[in-house]
């Protein structure tokens, strides 16, 4: 059985972070450089020649002078030179009480022999002019290119929010219009709902609760594996409500700058003081709501909304009309002191949908699209195991499945077909296969169906197939509960392990080989069996006692082991014996069954796809 790994649901990628523009700063310097200029006194462009004061007395007393300014500190003259041309020179300025005397008695080249000469009046600049043009002007300057740089960083980080205005905050409100999304819009999660119709109410007629003295929770904290419908009945919630509904995703909160994050949570409640009866909605509250710890340094901007959040929390009493709502998939991850009561007391557990769960999802969204005789039962028993929001995929791929091959409405092959390529990807129809091949992999899912077959406690075949699929496998066998199943024995999760090992038995037994068409199997008998030893506790040697403890129970389920390296040497020991008598077992069912095993794999070489029915009717007669 090739089956994939089920793939969560990718949330929206992180923004892009883009460094922070430094050309902004070379235009500040190309500013200030400007403004140098026009400020300093600036001499025209007539080549000046540097002389010193004896050389200008000298000068005057040659008679060559014509003209002579003096300024502050300096004196400009022009004068003849050597050559009887005329040129403009300057010296410094020296305190020379004579200088007047000696301009008016010196001879000059002038018409009238007298020297030109002037002094400018010392213009004292007004000091409010030049406090303004050196301090106030290159500030503004300053102030206003850092504003559009930050607001640059802003728009690409994904807030329209102003760094320099701490004061607001970028929380979408809608209006009560707005949000359409009911109750009747969430299938199945019946007790999320009834927990969170106390709310609804409560926002309705607080008086009601006012009279007696109650105060509702504060807020409810909405925990669940991705896809459950937790965004959505927030929504709903709203939408029942009628109350305005602010939004916003914890990771809005975490900011560049340290206490961005606290201004924006600090705004966020008084906007929503100022709105109520209203509902606040922090979406993956973890985000900012992560267990603050020392371990790694830990982080200052996060930290601090944080305690802004748990401030802000406590500040408004229960009768103000404000509900906090906050999603999350991983409550483990949270911060204590958000659970206890008085802020997120009431802990809502949206569960992944049970088979009545998933017909009433799978109704729902069938309610937006065309469809006809849809076998609701079977394609709700085909996806045990998958979320809200693959359900509503999987409808939507159906559709796109009759768009494509140009049918009015959506069948239940549609949604079946649709089901297997959110299981196993699309169906690669360019993939040669050789002959040989075709057959050892026909076998091999014979083998599987055969081992599930003629065990008891084992799910049913439903359908097998040899067509490959995007997710690389090459084939697979379909088994389907006929029912909901909430516990799992311990014989039937061996008897799984022994149909996981059947394809490849198959091989061994008809085709004398072994490929690597069995690899996924592997992976997935050894993952049981380790389970069924560490946590199950469905081995003779450890009895009841746990080895191992599973993190991010509701992504994944990574886990560690909690027990000595011998421990875990016997562990894999057990391991190899509890899939290693799998094996055996089905070794011997082919070899019981070596006849039908041909008969049928030969007519699913020629099918290529066969139902359950027909697998059971050539096996049975
Ligand atoms: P979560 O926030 O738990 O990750 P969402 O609320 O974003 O999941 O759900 C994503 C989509 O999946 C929804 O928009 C909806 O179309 C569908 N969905 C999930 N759960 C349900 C449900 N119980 N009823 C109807 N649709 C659902
Ligand atoms: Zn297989
Ligand atoms: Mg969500």
């Amino acid at each position: 059985m090739e089956k994939k790994e089920k793939e969560s649901p990718k949330k929206d990628s992180a923004q892009n972070v883009s460094s922070i523009p430094y050309y902004n700063f070379f235009i500040v310097l190309v500013v200030l450089m400007l403004l140098n200029a026009l400020v300093v006194p600036h001499i025209s462009n007539k080549k000046i020649i540097n002389t010193d004061y004896g050389t200008f007395v000298k000068k005057i007393d040659n008679g060559d002078v014509k003209q002579v300014k003096i300024d502050e500190g300096k004196i400009y003259y022009s004068a003849l030179d050597e050559n009887k041309e005329e040129k403009t020179y300057q010296t410094g300025a020296v305190d020379d009480p004579d200088l007047v005397n000696r301009l008016l008695a010196a001879r000059s080249p002038n018409e009238n022999g007298k020297i030109e000469f002037t002094q400018t009046i010392p213009q004292q600049s007004s000091p409010f002019i030049s406090f303004l043009l050196f301090w106030v002007l290159p500030g503004v300057i300053f102030f206003w290119i850092f504003r559009s740089g930050s607001k640059m960083i802003q728009e690409r980080m994904g807030g329209g929010d102003n760094v320099m205005s701490f004061g607001k905050s970028n929380a979408k409100i809608y209006a009560e219009s707005e949000v359409k999304t009911t109750f009747a819009d969430v299938a199945g999660q019946d007790e999320a709902k009834e927990a969170l119709a106390e709310i609804v109410d409560f926002l309705h007629n607080p008086q009601k609760y006012a009279s007696i003295g109650a105060s509702l929770p504060k807020g409810a904290l909405l925990v669940g594996p991705p896809g459950t419908g937790k965004t959505l009945i927030a929504r709903a919630v709203a939408g029942e409500a009628k109350v305005p509904f602010f939004a916003m995703s914890g990771s809005e909160f975490v900011q560049m700058f340290v206490g961005v994050g606290a201004a924006k949570v600090r705004d966020l409640f008084k906007q929503a003081k100022e709105k109520a009866p209203c509902i606040i909605f922090i979406d993956e509250i973890d985000a900012i709501g992560k267990k603050r710890d020392s371990r790694f340094g830990g982080n200052d901007e996060r930290e601090q909304t944080l305690n802004q959040l748990l401030t802000e929390m406590d500040g408004f009493d229960g009768k103000t009309g404000v509900v906090i709502l906050a999603a999350t998939n991983r409550p483990e991850s949270l911060d204590n002191a958000l659970m206890r009561p008085g802020r997120f007391d009431r802990r809502i557990q949206m569960e992944l949908p049970d088979l009545e769960g998933r017909k009433a999802i799978l109704n729902v969204h069938l309610q937006k699209v065309k469809h006809q005789n849809i076998d609701l039962d079977l394609v709700a028993r085909a996806t045990a195991g998958t979320s809200g929001a693959e359900l509503a995929n999987i409808v939507n791929e159906a559709a796109l499945r009759a768009v494509r091959l140009g049918k009015e409405y959506v069948t239940t092959v549609d949604l079946e077909e649709s089901v297997e390529v959110v299981i196993a990807g699309a169906q690669k129809k360019g993939k040669v296969i050789s002959d040989e091949e075709k057959k050892i992999i026909a076998y091999h899912e014979i083998g599987h169906a055969m081992v599930a077959a003629k065990q008891k406690n084992s799910a049913p075949v439903h359908k097998i197939t040899i067509i490959p699929r995007t997710s690389g496998a090459l084939g697979y066998t379909m088994q389907v509960d006929a029912g909901e199943q909430n516990l799992m024995s311990r014989d039937e999760l061996l008897n799984r392990i022994a149909t996981l090992t059947g394809g490849r038995a198959a091989e061994e037994i008809i085709c004398n080989t072994v490929t690597t068409g069995a690899s996924n199997d592997i992976e997935q008998a050894t993952k049981l069996a380790r389970a069924m030893i560490t946590r199950y506790g469905m081995s003779e040697e450890f009895d009841m006692m746990a080895l191992e403890t599973v993190n991010n129970a509701y992504l994944g389920g990574d886990s560690t082991l909690a027990c000595s390296a011998e421990t875990s040497a016997s562990i894999d020991r057990e391991v190899l014996k509890m899939i290693k008598d799998g094996h055996e077992k089905a070794l011997q069912i082919i070899r019981d069954n070596i006849d039908k095993m041909h008969e049928l794999t030969d007519y699913l070489l020629k099918k290529e796809t066969i139902t359950g029915e027909e697998f059971m009717g050539i096996l049975n007669n």
